[in-house]
């Protein structure tokens, strides 16, 4: 049987945004939410996943990120205060909306997703953490591979 069920996942992070005009220039910090979704059939044990798994495999990448500064890799001005000065971060190569963390998150989780061959999608989103943002951003999808 087909299902779908979610986990929401919490931390601390600061960023910035150095294009941007207004005070999201500035090192601020929010308290964030993901929300994973998974969906596809129901495995023997009539679960999608254990929720004990999703956490397995998502709790890992929160601890990175969790009272750390998540830097684009272009931003270089604070890359080098962080590194110089021994501060938990963490960069990646997009500017820190919470679009792009979104994708992060998708692309950083979809290939243990996809150890699972019941699960077929699974979606990401931020919601509602971020003033400057939109609230309830849900990303594409992932299929799973059609076998070759
Ligand atoms: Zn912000």
């Amino acid at each position: 049987m087909r299902t779908k069920i979610a986990k929401e996942f919490h931390w601390e992070m600061s960023h910035r945004l150095p294009f941007h005009e207004g005070d999201c220039k500035n090192v601020h910090g929010h308290s964030y939410k993901l929300l994973v979704e998974i969906q596809g059939e129901m495995n023997g044990n009539w679960m999608l996943l254990d929720y004990y798994d999703i956490k397995k495999l998502v709790v890992p990448l929160i601890q990175k990120l969790d009272h750390s500064f998540i830097c684009n890799e272009t931003d270089t001005l604070l890359l080098d205060f962080v590194r110089k000065n021994n501060f938990k971060h963490f960069v990646i190569k997009n500017y820190t909306t919470a679009e792009n963390l979104a994708q992060f998150f998708l692309d950083s989780l979809a290939p243990d997703f996809r150890n699972h061959p019941n699960i077929e999608i699974l979606k990401t989103s931020i919601p509602g953490t971020a003033l400057h943002l939109n609230d309830n951003r849900t990303l594409p999808s992932f299929l799973k591979p059609s076998p070759s």
